[in-house]
C-alpha cells in the first residue's frame, strides 16, 4: 500500500473535532462544557477513566469557587447540579498564629484582617456570598454530567495522548491505543505534569516551595456560620474552609488545607489516629468546640510553575498546564477557569465569523488577554506565601501591622474582596454570567 493511501485511510478513520483537549481535569472539563454548549465539536482526552476521577478517594480537596466563577458555571449549565453541595463564604478571617510548645491550641495574633461579604454588596442590591466552597468530587461529577448532555463533546477516557503533530493545516493526535484525532486546535489542559508544551518549545519554570498541603475534612461541634479562616503558622498557612453539613449525620464540617514542611509530612501522615488528632486540634484551635479530622488524609506537594508562553502553532495552554500556583488564596482553579472562559470566547467568536479557530491571530488574542492576570496572580500568591511562611520576628511584626492596617481601610478591604471574588479586570462574557 502506498504512503498516500495509508494517509487517506487514516484520515477516514480519524475522529474529527474543532478542538481536541488533552486533560479532563477540572479545567479541561470546564472548557469542554463551555465550547460544547456553544456547539463547537470537542474531543476531550484523559488517561484516567471517568469513574476513577469520580471515586471518593481520588481528590479530597474542596474548591473555593469565586463569585464570577459561579456565574460562569451557571452560564454553562453546571452550577445547578452542585448548588445543593455548595457552602457560602460569608466572612474571611486572616491572622498570624504560632504553635504552643506545650501542645495547647495555637494562639492567634490580635492583629488580624477580616472581610465581610456585606462590604462587597452592590448599592441597593442584596448581600451575596463572596464565593462558595464545593467538594472537588461534586464539581467533577457535575461537569461530567453536563458533558453527557452535550452531543458536540466526545470523551476519550481512558486514553493517553502520546503524540501530537501540529502544522499550518491542523493538528493530528495519536492515542496510545492507536486511535487518531484531527482537529483545528489542540489544548493542553494536562495539569502540572504536561508534556505537549515541550515539543512546541514552550519552556516552563518550576520552583518547589519545600511545602506539602495535607488535606482533611474536619467535623466540629459548633456551626462555622460561613466563616473561612486562614491562620498563618510558621511552616505555612492552615486554612479552615466552610463546607455544607454532612447530608447523612448533619455534622458540621470544614475542609482543611494544612501546609507543612515537606520533610515533616510523611511522619504526620503516618501518625496513629490519636496522635494525628492531637496535632490537628492544636493547629485548628477551639473556636468551633470539639473537633476531629475524619476520613482519608490526602497530601499535595506545593510548587509554582509558569509557562513562558500560553500558545504556539495550533496549541493553547490552560489551567495548571499554563500556571500552577500556591493554594494560599484558593485561586488556582478560578484562574484556570478564566483561561477557559477567555479561550472559549475567542474561539466561539472566530467560529461564528467562519474564521480558522486555530489561526495564530486567534491564539495571540487569547494569550494577550490572559497574560497579565496569570502573571499577577502568580506573583501575588508567591509573595504572600513567602511573606507568611516564616517566623522571623521583624517580618512577623511588619505583616501583623500590615494586616491590621488593611483591616482599618474599608476601600482597600473592598478592593481585596472584589479581587478574591474575581470581579475585577477584563472579564470574559461567561464570568459576567452572560452566554457565549
Ligand atoms: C491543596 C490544594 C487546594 C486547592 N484549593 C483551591 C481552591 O480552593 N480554589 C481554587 O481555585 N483552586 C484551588 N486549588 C488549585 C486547583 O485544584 C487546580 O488549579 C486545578 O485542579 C487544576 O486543574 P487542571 O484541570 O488544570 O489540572 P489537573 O487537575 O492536574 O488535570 C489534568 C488532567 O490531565 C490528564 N492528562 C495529563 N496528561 C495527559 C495525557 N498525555 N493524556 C491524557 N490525559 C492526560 C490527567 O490525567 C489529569 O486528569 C488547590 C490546589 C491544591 C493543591
Amino acid at each position: 500500500m502506498s504512503g498516500e493511501q495509508t494517509a487517506q485511510d487514516e484520515t477516514k478513520a480519524a475522529h474529527m473535532a474543532d478542538v481536541a483537549i488533552v486533560g479532563a481535569g477540572l479545567i479541561g472539563a470546564s472548557l469542554a462544557a463551555a465550547l460544547g454548549s456553544a456547539g463547537l465539536g470537542v474531543v476531550l482526552i484523559d488517561r484516567l477513566p471517568v469513574s476513577a476521577q469520580l471515586a471518593a478517594t481520588f481528590d479530597g480537596r474542596t474548591t473555593a469557587v469565586a463569585r464570577s466563577s459561579r456565574q460562569a458555571l451557571e452560564a454553562i449549565g453546571v452550577w445547578g447540579r452542585i448548588a445543593a453541595h455548595a457552602a457560602p463564604i460569608l466572612d474571611i478571617r486572616i491572622s498570624d498564629a504560632r504553635l504552643d510548645p506545650s501542645g495547647g491550641p495555637a494562639p492567634t495574633s490580635r492583629l488580624h484582617l477580616h472581610f465581610d461579604h456585606r462590604e462587597a454588596q452592590r448599592r441597593g442590591g442584596p448581600a451575596a456570598p463572596m464565593g462558595h466552597i464545593v467538594e472537588n468530587r461534586h464539581l467533577r461529577a457535575a461537569l461530567f454530567e453536563a458533558l453527557e448532555t452535550l452531543p458536540a463533546v466526545k470523551i476519550f477516557a481512558p486514553a493517553e495522548a502520546v503524540e501530537a503533530v501540529r502544522d499550518e493545516g491542523g493538528v493530528r493526535i495519536r492515542l496510545a491505543d492507536g486511535r487518531i484525532i484531527r482537529a483545528a486546535l489542540l489544548v493542553s489542559a494536562e495539569g502540572r505534569g504536561g508534556r505537549l508544551h515541550e515539543e512546541a518549545g514552550i519552556r516552563i519554570r518550576r520552583t518547589g516551595y519545600g511545602q506539602t498541603a495535607i488535606v482533611v475534612t474536619a467535623e466540629h461541634a459548633l456551626p462555622h456560620l460561613g466563616v473561612a479562616q486562614e491562620k498563618f503558622l510558621p511552616t505555612g498557612p492552615f486554612a479552615i474552609l466552610p463546607m455544607t453539613d454532612d447530608p447523612l449525620s448533619g455534622a458540621h464540617r470544614s475542609s482543611i488545607v494544612w501546609t507543612e514542611r515537606d520533610d515533616l509530612v510523611p511522619a504526620l501522615l503516618r501518625l496513629p489516629d490519636s496522635d494525628f488528632q492531637a496535632e490537628f486540634a492544636r493547629r485548628f484551635g477551639e473556636h468551633l468546640g470539639a473537633v476531629k479530622a475524619i476520613g482519608p488524609r490526602f497530601s499535595y506537594p506545593l510548587s509554582v510553575q509558569t509557562a513562558e508562553r500560553l500558545a504556539a502553532l495550533r496549541l493553547a495552554l490552560v489551567g495548571d498546564a499554563a500556571h500552577g500556583i500556591h493554594p494560599i488564596a484558593g485561586q488556582g482553579w478560578n484562574l484556570g477557569l478564566r483561561d477557559a472562559a477567555a479561550l472559549a470566547e475567542v474561539l466561539v467568536d472566530s467560529h461564528r465569523l467562519g474564521l480558522d479557530i486555530g489561526h495564530a491571530s486567534v491564539l495571540a488574542q487569547y494569550e494577550r488577554w490572559r497574560r497579565v492576570d496569570s502573571l499577577s496572580m502568580i506573583a501575588v500568591t508567591d509573595g504572600l506565601n513567602r511573606l507568611f511562611s516564616n517566623d522571623l520576628a521583624p517580618v512577623r511584626l511588619v505583616r501583623d501591622l500590615g494586616l491590621a492596617a488593611v483591616n482599618r481601610m474599608p476601600p482597600l478591604r473592598r478592593f481585596f474582596i472584589q479581587h478574591a471574588m474575581g470581579l475585577l479586570g477584563d472579564l470574559p462574557r461567561l464570568l459576567r454570567g452572560e452566554p457565549l
